[in-house]
Protein backbone atom coordinates (compact mmCIF):
# COMPACT_ATOMS: atom_id res chain seq x y z
CA UNK A 1 0.00 0.00 0.00
CA UNK A 2 2.62 2.10 1.04
CA UNK A 3 4.95 1.34 -2.18
CA UNK A 4 4.07 3.96 -4.94
CA UNK A 5 5.10 1.98 -7.83
CA UNK A 6 2.00 -1.15 -6.74
CA UNK A 7 -1.14 -1.56 -8.09
CA UNK A 8 -2.58 -0.51 -4.50
CA UNK A 9 -1.07 2.61 -4.15
CA UNK A 10 -2.39 3.71 -7.30
CA UNK A 11 -6.12 2.34 -6.47
CA UNK A 12 -5.68 4.77 -3.51
CA UNK A 13 -4.52 7.47 -5.40
CA UNK A 14 -6.84 7.44 -8.05
CA UNK A 15 -7.82 10.62 -10.04
CA UNK A 16 -12.02 10.04 -10.02
CA UNK A 17 -14.46 7.49 -8.63
CA UNK A 18 -13.40 4.38 -11.17
CA UNK A 19 -10.61 2.82 -11.37
CA UNK A 20 -10.21 -1.13 -13.45
CA UNK A 21 -7.83 -3.58 -11.62
CA UNK A 22 -6.21 -6.52 -12.28
CA UNK A 23 -7.71 -10.09 -12.08
CA UNK A 24 -5.60 -10.74 -8.73
CA UNK A 25 -6.64 -7.64 -7.36
CA UNK A 26 -10.00 -7.61 -8.01
CA UNK A 27 -10.29 -11.46 -6.33
CA UNK A 28 -8.89 -10.11 -3.08
CA UNK A 29 -11.40 -7.00 -3.03
CA UNK A 30 -14.15 -9.42 -3.75
CA UNK A 31 -13.03 -11.90 -0.75
CA UNK A 32 -12.72 -8.88 1.12
CA UNK A 33 -16.48 -7.79 0.28
CA UNK A 34 -17.65 -11.55 1.21
CA UNK A 35 -16.11 -10.76 4.55
CA UNK A 36 -17.00 -8.13 4.97
CA UNK A 37 -20.63 -8.85 4.86
CA UNK A 38 -20.61 -11.96 6.97
CA UNK A 39 -19.29 -10.46 9.97
CA UNK A 40 -21.38 -7.47 9.70
CA UNK A 41 -19.07 -4.59 8.97
CA UNK A 42 -16.25 -5.83 11.20
CA UNK A 43 -13.75 -6.55 8.71
CA UNK A 44 -13.29 -3.58 6.62
CA UNK A 45 -10.51 -3.02 4.73
CA UNK A 46 -11.73 0.60 4.46
CA UNK A 47 -9.66 0.95 7.83
CA UNK A 48 -6.55 2.31 5.66
CA UNK A 49 -7.18 5.93 6.53
CA UNK A 50 -7.42 4.89 10.33
CA UNK A 51 -4.51 3.04 10.51
CA UNK A 52 -2.53 5.80 8.37
CA UNK A 53 -4.28 8.28 11.34
CA UNK A 54 -3.03 5.81 14.12
CA UNK A 55 0.30 5.07 12.50
CA UNK A 56 1.37 2.05 14.35
CA UNK A 57 4.28 1.98 12.43
CA UNK A 58 5.87 4.74 13.53
CA UNK A 59 9.22 5.33 15.99
CA UNK A 60 6.85 7.60 18.10
CA UNK A 61 3.31 6.64 17.51
CA UNK A 62 0.62 8.07 19.81
CA UNK A 63 -3.29 8.12 20.07
CA UNK A 64 -5.12 10.54 17.49
CA UNK A 65 -7.04 13.35 17.90
CA UNK A 66 -10.98 12.09 18.81
CA UNK A 67 -12.11 14.87 16.61
CA UNK A 68 -9.71 13.01 13.75
CA UNK A 69 -10.91 9.77 14.51
CA UNK A 70 -14.65 11.16 13.83
CA UNK A 71 -13.56 12.53 10.53
CA UNK A 72 -11.64 9.44 9.02
CA UNK A 73 -14.60 7.28 10.38
CA UNK A 74 -16.82 8.74 7.50
CA UNK A 75 -14.58 7.02 4.96
CA UNK A 76 -14.36 4.13 6.51
CA UNK A 77 -17.05 1.70 5.02
CA UNK A 78 -16.39 -1.17 2.34
CA UNK A 79 -20.21 -1.05 1.28
CA UNK A 80 -19.37 2.66 -0.58
CA UNK A 81 -17.11 0.84 -2.35
CA UNK A 82 -18.23 -1.08 -5.27
CA UNK A 83 -17.05 -4.03 -7.36
CA UNK A 84 -18.60 -3.87 -10.94
CA UNK A 85 -18.31 -6.31 -14.11
CA UNK A 86 -14.85 -6.05 -15.83
CA UNK A 87 -12.86 -5.61 -12.39
CA UNK A 88 -13.94 -2.11 -12.09
CA UNK A 89 -14.06 -0.74 -9.37
CA UNK A 90 -16.35 2.86 -8.01
CA UNK A 91 -15.70 4.68 -4.53
CA UNK A 92 -18.46 6.50 -3.26
CA UNK A 93 -16.03 8.63 -1.52
CA UNK A 94 -13.03 10.24 -3.34
CA UNK A 95 -10.73 9.83 -0.20
CA UNK A 96 -11.56 6.08 0.76
CA UNK A 97 -8.30 3.99 0.82
CA UNK A 98 -8.12 0.50 1.18
CA UNK A 99 -5.85 -1.61 3.29
CA UNK A 100 -5.00 -5.35 2.37
CA UNK A 101 -3.04 -6.17 5.68
CA UNK A 102 -5.28 -8.69 6.76
CA UNK A 103 -5.58 -10.69 4.24
CA UNK A 104 -2.88 -10.51 1.67
CA UNK A 105 -0.40 -12.53 3.58
CA UNK A 106 -3.08 -15.65 3.70
CA UNK A 107 -4.11 -15.02 -0.43
CA UNK A 108 -0.05 -15.15 -1.17
CA UNK A 109 0.63 -18.57 0.99
CA UNK A 110 -2.65 -19.87 -1.45
CA UNK A 111 -0.79 -19.06 -4.18
CA UNK A 112 2.26 -19.89 -3.15
CA UNK A 113 0.73 -23.39 -2.25
CA UNK A 114 -1.12 -24.07 -5.35
CA UNK A 115 2.28 -23.46 -7.28
CA UNK A 116 3.95 -26.42 -4.87
CA UNK A 117 0.43 -29.01 -5.95
CA UNK A 118 1.18 -27.71 -9.35
CA UNK A 119 5.00 -28.66 -9.14
CA UNK A 120 3.73 -32.10 -7.56
CA UNK A 121 5.36 -31.83 -4.03
CA UNK A 122 3.20 -33.45 -2.06
CA UNK A 123 4.46 -32.24 1.70
CA UNK A 124 5.91 -29.08 3.30
CA UNK A 125 5.18 -26.09 4.84
CA UNK A 126 4.76 -22.38 4.29
CA UNK A 127 5.91 -19.42 7.00
CA UNK A 128 4.89 -16.13 6.20
CA UNK A 129 5.48 -14.26 9.50
CA UNK A 130 3.26 -16.76 11.61
CA UNK A 131 0.84 -17.06 9.13
CA UNK A 132 1.32 -20.70 8.43
CA UNK A 133 0.20 -23.27 5.72
CA UNK A 134 0.78 -27.07 5.75
CA UNK A 135 0.78 -28.67 2.39
CA UNK A 136 -0.15 -32.73 2.60
CA UNK A 137 1.31 -34.86 5.77
CA UNK A 138 5.12 -34.95 6.90
CA UNK A 139 7.13 -37.85 4.67
CA UNK A 140 6.37 -40.69 7.22
CA UNK A 141 2.71 -39.55 6.50
CA UNK A 142 1.68 -38.00 10.29
CA UNK A 143 0.15 -34.65 10.61
CA UNK A 144 2.39 -31.81 10.63
CA UNK A 145 2.27 -30.19 14.73
CA UNK A 146 1.63 -26.15 14.19
CA UNK A 147 2.54 -24.61 17.54
CA UNK A 148 0.40 -21.36 18.77
CA UNK A 149 2.62 -18.49 20.56
CA UNK A 150 1.07 -17.65 23.75
CA UNK A 151 0.59 -14.09 24.02
CA UNK A 152 1.98 -13.62 27.91
CA UNK A 153 4.77 -14.82 27.22
CA UNK A 154 7.41 -15.56 24.23
CA UNK A 155 8.45 -18.66 25.80
CA UNK A 156 5.31 -20.99 25.89
CA UNK A 157 2.66 -22.03 23.70
CA UNK A 158 -0.84 -21.84 23.92
CA UNK A 159 -1.18 -25.02 22.91
CA UNK A 160 -0.13 -27.18 19.45
CA UNK A 161 -2.41 -28.42 16.22
CA UNK A 162 -1.99 -31.69 14.58
CA UNK A 163 -2.82 -30.78 11.47
CA UNK A 164 -2.63 -31.60 7.10
CA UNK A 165 -3.01 -29.33 4.41
CA UNK A 166 -4.47 -26.41 6.23
CA UNK A 167 -3.64 -22.70 6.93
CA UNK A 168 -3.32 -21.78 10.56
CA UNK A 169 -3.26 -18.53 11.24
CA UNK A 170 -3.19 -16.17 14.21
CA UNK A 171 -4.33 -12.69 15.02
CA UNK A 172 -3.82 -10.57 18.28
CA UNK A 173 -3.40 -7.22 19.44
CA UNK A 174 0.25 -8.39 21.01
CA UNK A 175 2.47 -8.15 17.79
CA UNK A 176 1.89 -4.95 16.96
CA UNK A 177 1.33 -1.82 19.44
CA UNK A 178 2.12 1.18 21.32
CA UNK A 179 1.54 2.38 25.28
CA UNK A 180 0.13 5.70 25.92
CA UNK A 181 -0.64 6.78 29.83
CA UNK A 182 -0.36 3.04 30.90
CA UNK A 183 -3.03 2.22 27.93
CA UNK A 184 -2.69 -0.25 25.32
CA UNK A 185 -3.26 0.88 21.91
CA UNK A 186 -2.67 -2.40 19.33
CA UNK A 187 -3.19 -2.55 15.48
CA UNK A 188 -6.69 -3.93 14.91
CA UNK A 189 -9.23 -1.23 14.48
CA UNK A 190 -12.63 -1.54 15.54
CA UNK A 191 -14.63 0.01 12.08
CA UNK A 192 -17.36 1.17 14.10
CA UNK A 193 -15.34 3.44 16.54
CA UNK A 194 -12.25 3.75 14.83
CA UNK A 195 -10.22 2.80 17.99
CA UNK A 196 -8.22 -0.59 18.65
CA UNK A 197 -10.78 -3.38 18.87
CA UNK A 198 -11.64 -3.99 22.67
CA UNK A 199 -11.56 -7.66 22.41
CA UNK A 200 -12.39 -9.98 25.05
CA UNK A 201 -10.03 -12.46 23.33
CA UNK A 202 -6.22 -11.43 23.58
CA UNK A 203 -5.63 -14.60 20.33
CA UNK A 204 -7.77 -16.03 17.81
CA UNK A 205 -6.11 -18.81 15.55
CA UNK A 206 -8.16 -20.05 12.93
CA UNK A 207 -7.53 -22.90 10.91
CA UNK A 208 -9.30 -23.69 7.14
CA UNK A 209 -8.55 -25.30 3.71
CA UNK A 210 -8.70 -21.31 2.79
CA UNK A 211 -5.60 -19.25 3.77
CA UNK A 212 -6.90 -16.31 2.59
CA UNK A 213 -10.66 -16.74 4.85
CA UNK A 214 -8.21 -17.69 7.36
CA UNK A 215 -6.48 -14.56 7.77
CA UNK A 216 -9.46 -12.61 6.84
CA UNK A 217 -11.52 -14.36 9.97
CA UNK A 218 -8.37 -14.27 12.00
CA UNK A 219 -8.69 -10.12 12.49
CA UNK A 220 -12.15 -10.48 11.92
CA UNK A 221 -13.29 -12.70 14.96
CA UNK A 222 -10.35 -10.72 17.33
CA UNK A 223 -12.99 -7.73 16.52
CA UNK A 224 -15.86 -9.32 16.79
CA UNK A 225 -14.88 -10.96 20.13
CA UNK A 226 -16.02 -14.29 21.93
CA UNK A 227 -19.57 -14.45 21.72
CA UNK A 228 -19.54 -12.97 18.06
CA UNK A 229 -16.97 -15.72 17.03
CA UNK A 230 -19.30 -18.60 18.21
CA UNK A 231 -21.91 -16.90 16.45
CA UNK A 232 -20.35 -16.65 13.34
CA UNK A 233 -19.02 -20.24 13.48
CA UNK A 234 -22.29 -21.55 14.29
CA UNK A 235 -24.14 -19.81 11.64
CA UNK A 236 -21.93 -21.81 9.39
CA UNK A 237 -21.93 -19.28 6.73
CA UNK A 238 -18.27 -19.69 6.32
CA UNK A 239 -16.48 -23.35 6.80
CA UNK A 240 -13.47 -23.25 9.26
CA UNK A 241 -11.83 -24.22 12.67
CA UNK A 242 -11.19 -21.96 15.87
CA UNK A 243 -8.41 -21.18 18.57
CA UNK A 244 -9.61 -18.81 21.04
CA UNK A 245 -7.51 -17.28 24.43
CA UNK A 246 -9.07 -14.58 26.16
CA UNK A 247 -5.92 -14.18 28.89
CA UNK A 248 -7.71 -17.18 30.84
CA UNK A 249 -9.26 -20.05 29.43
CA UNK A 250 -8.68 -21.97 25.68
CA UNK A 251 -11.66 -22.61 23.66
CA UNK A 252 -11.59 -24.81 20.70
CA UNK A 253 -14.21 -25.52 18.19
CA UNK A 254 -15.33 -29.00 17.84
CA UNK A 255 -14.28 -30.03 14.52
CA UNK A 256 -10.39 -29.61 15.88
CA UNK A 257 -10.98 -30.37 19.60
CA UNK A 258 -9.17 -33.65 19.40
CA UNK A 259 -5.95 -32.48 17.67
CA UNK A 260 -5.48 -29.66 20.01
CA UNK A 261 -2.88 -30.17 23.18
CA UNK A 262 -1.79 -27.82 25.21
CA UNK A 263 0.89 -28.00 28.50
CA UNK A 264 -0.80 -24.71 29.60
CA UNK A 265 -2.60 -25.22 33.14
CA UNK A 266 -5.79 -23.48 31.73
CA UNK A 267 -9.19 -24.55 30.98
CA UNK A 268 -10.00 -25.57 27.69
CA UNK A 269 -13.79 -25.57 26.32
CA UNK A 270 -14.66 -26.99 23.46
CA UNK A 271 -17.21 -24.87 20.94
CA UNK A 272 -20.05 -26.62 19.97
CA UNK A 273 -21.39 -25.90 15.90
P1 LIG B 1 -0.78 -9.31 10.96
O1 LIG B 1 -0.87 -9.01 9.51
O2 LIG B 1 -0.05 -8.27 11.77
O3 LIG B 1 -0.35 -10.70 11.26
P2 LIG B 1 -3.67 -9.32 10.97
O4 LIG B 1 -3.79 -10.39 9.94
O5 LIG B 1 -4.59 -9.45 12.12
O6 LIG B 1 -2.22 -9.21 11.57
O7 LIG B 1 -3.93 -7.96 10.23
C1 LIG B 1 -3.82 -6.72 10.87
C2 LIG B 1 -3.83 -5.63 9.80
O8 LIG B 1 -5.12 -5.58 9.20
C3 LIG B 1 -3.63 -4.25 10.37
O9 LIG B 1 -2.27 -3.91 10.39
C4 LIG B 1 -4.40 -3.38 9.38
O10 LIG B 1 -3.62 -3.18 8.23
C5 LIG B 1 -5.56 -4.26 8.98
N1 LIG B 1 -6.80 -4.09 9.82
C6 LIG B 1 -6.91 -3.60 11.08
N2 LIG B 1 -8.18 -3.66 11.53
C7 LIG B 1 -8.91 -4.21 10.52
C8 LIG B 1 -10.29 -4.53 10.37
N3 LIG B 1 -11.19 -4.31 11.33
N4 LIG B 1 -10.69 -5.08 9.18
C9 LIG B 1 -9.79 -5.31 8.19
N5 LIG B 1 -8.48 -5.02 8.27
C10 LIG B 1 -8.03 -4.49 9.42
MG1 LIG C 1 -5.52 -11.51 9.37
Amino acid sequence: RTKEESELYRLNHRSGNEVTVSEDLYALLSCAKEYYEKTNGRFDISVASLSDLWNFKSETPKVPDDAQIKKTLKKTDYSQVHLEPEHKVVFDDPDTMLDLGALAKGYIADKLKAYLVSEEIEGGYINLGGNVQVLGTKTDGSDWRVAIQNPDSESSYLGVLSTADKAVITSGGYERYFEQDGQVYHHIIDPQTGYPSESDLTSVTIVCSDGTTADALSTALFVMGLDGAKELYRSGSLDFEMILYDGSRVYVSEGIADSFSTNMNTEIITIQP
